[in-house]
């Protein structure tokens, strides 16, 4: 057994600058991962579904010109497509296996697991060390539903592996990674059907939000089947869905995205005096410290919001926190979006979640169709709305559903971040016209 400074079980998203700035200090580092340098953003989430979405969206956009009187075919190349999304996602795991390189970090290709307290063993290979970060992430789960164990289906691990576009798709889950692709693929040209249990898509975002987006699937020619269960699958050269209203359903391939589970199993955490949480997270207090003294976790198998953002900053907090300084794992104003069309972004609190806290709340929301930016380029499916305190008038939070939301809910972030009251966003004066220009007048509905 050899003893080093620093252990980090997985490449993800916090992992990796973790390992990079413990080793730049020269700290002896030994970074374990069983697949892929850059965990599951890079390799088989966002990375590739960006750039995946960058190739669909431009086609649906380019099909929406109709609407504006610009006409012309417009057919998608998916096996190009495809090529190019591989391209974006292997340099981005080549640029991590550089900075892992120069940053001389020891890297073993394989599953680790706890032999003893701070005690790790992979691939033949055992260390110690008095400091130990666990960022192993999470996996698609598989539900049991009759008859698809054994069957061709996809998840998010082998869904940028297509090489030719399917006719027809299933895609079990209406979460935003099954939205996600599945609009995705029905803008690539794929005729797909999306069926949640749950009575509407993305169910935990507001209901007006999930009606939007609704407005912008259907559009887009998919078949929603909300409310509904699979109860058997079969494949015989094609996949039949049955479903719990008496409907098949038949395609030629599946996407299962019903959820996530957290990547502890192989662990073998209690070895080393690692306690999990009832769903089978690692257990971490407000400092990212689990029970074993020395190990911390972070990023999504610690329970986190489940984004890469808050996995890389979670690095830096933990940084801190070692430092002897104070933050803590959820001393953040926390934004994320679904990068649908129409987008869906998300930050703070929404209103249910801020009167939950006891506090007087008022909100105020804005048709998209009353910005002028939004009516001129036809795109006025959505809506912002702000959430704010009565007392204090601070900003709470905003749920801004349309056209390239996800950039502009970094104006209210910001003003959150700031502690700035609704009156300083009222005030402020963007410019015309701009999809922006609808953030001072929602406020001014406070007024
Ligand atoms: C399709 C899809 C799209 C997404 N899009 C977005 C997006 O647009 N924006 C966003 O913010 N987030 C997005 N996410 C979520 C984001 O990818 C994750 O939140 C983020 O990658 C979590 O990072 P992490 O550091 O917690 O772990 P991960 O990135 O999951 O890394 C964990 C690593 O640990 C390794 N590992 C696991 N167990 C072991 C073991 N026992 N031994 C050795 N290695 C192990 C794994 O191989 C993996 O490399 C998306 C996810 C998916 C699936």
């Amino acid at each position: 057994m050899e003893r080093v400074d620093v252990i980090v079980i997985g490449s993800g998203q916090g992992g990796v600058p973790f390992a990079v700035d413990r080793a730049k200090r020269g700290e002896r580092v030994v970074l374990f991962d069983r697949g892929r340098l850059g965990g599951s953003c890079v390799n088989y989430g966002c990375t590739p579904s960006k750039a995946f979405l960058a190739a669909a969206h431009t086609a649906g956009r380019a099909r929406r010109g109709e609407e504006l009187g610009v006409r012309g075919d417009v057919h998608v190349d998916f096996g190009a497509t495809m090529e190019r999304v591989r391209a974006v996602r292997d340099e981005w795991m080549d640029g991590t296996e550089k900075k892992v390189a120069a940053a001389r970090i020891r890297v073993v290709r394989a599953e680790a697991s706890f032999a003893g307290e701070r005690i790790v063993s992979a691939g033949g290979e055992q260390f110690e060390a008095p400091l130990i970060l666990i960022d192993t992430g999470t996996s698609p789960i598989v539900p049991h539903v009759p008859g698809l164990a054994g069957t061709p289906y996809m998840t998010n691990l082998d869904f940028f592996d297509q090489r030719a576009l399917p006719k027809r798709l299933l895609v079990m889950g209406g979460g935003y990674i099954g939205l996600e692709l599945g609009q995705g693929m029905a803008r690539c040209g794929s005729e797909v059907h999306v069926i949640d249990s749950n009575s509407r898509v993305l169910s935990r975002e507001e209901p007006d939000a999930s009606e939007a987006l609704t407005q912008g699937l259907l559009a887009d020619g998919i078949t929603l089947h909300v409310g509904r269960k699979a109860l058997e699958i079969r494949h015989d050269g094609a996949f039949e869905m049955k479903l719990d209203d008496g409907s098949t359903l038949q395609a030629d391939a599946l996407l299962v995205a019903v959820g996530r589970r957290p990547n502890t199993d192989a662990l073998k955490a209690d070895k080393s005096g690692i306690a999990l949480d009832k769903r089978g997270f690692i257990g971490i207090d407000a400092r990212f410290a689990t029970s074993c003294e020395g190990v911390y976790a972070i990023g999504d198998v610690a329970g986190q919001p489940a984004f890469t953002h808050v996995s890389w900053e979670d690095h830096r907090r933990l940084e801190d926190i070692l430092a002897g300084g104070v933050r803590t794992r959820d001393d953040r104003v926390l934004a994320y979006s679904t990068y649908t069309e129409p987008q869906v972004a998300r930050v703070g609190m929404t209103v249910d979640e801020a009167k939950k806290t006891g506090r007087d709340v008022r909100a105020v929301t804005l048709p998209l169709a009353e910005i002028a930016r939004a009516t001129e380029w036809g795109q006025s499916i959505g809506f912002f709305r702000l959430v704010v305190d009565r007392h204090s008038e601070k900003i709470l939070g905003a749920t801004m559903v349309g056209y390239e939301t996800a950039e502009l809910i970094h104006v209210i972030l910001a003003h959150m971040e700031a502690g700035s009251t609704w009156r300083v966003l009222e005030r402020s004066v963007h410019v015309h016209p701009t999809y922006a220009e609808g953030l001072p007048s929602l406020a001014r509905l406070l007024l």
